[in-house]
């Protein structure tokens, strides 16, 4: 196993709470949150861990993998 394969990406998308309203894609300077085919896809490789996507989304639809940052979800 490669040392990549270990490590967590820094966000994560729960689709099922997402309601594609655009607003983090909006925020997130890289790109690295674009919708395809009505579904929110990340690109970790631009992502640059600044957090305002999970500051913005509406839903808490964003879940980074520390947690550090989580919005609870009601
Ligand atoms: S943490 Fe910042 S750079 Fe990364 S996906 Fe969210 S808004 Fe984009
Ligand atoms: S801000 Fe939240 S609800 Fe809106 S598209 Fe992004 S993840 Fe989905």
């Amino acid at each position: 196993m490669t040392a990549a394969a270990t490590l967590r990406p820094f966000l994560q998308i729960l689709h099922e709470r997402c309601i594609r309203c655009g607003a983090c894609i909006a925020v997130c300077l890289p790109e690295s949150l674009v919708l395809r085919r009505m579904e929110l896809r990340f690109h970790s490789q631009t992502c640059t861990k600044c957090v305002e996507c999970f500051r913005i989304c509406p839903a808490a639809a964003l879940a980074p993998a520390s947690g550090r940052y989580y919005k609870g979800v009601k």
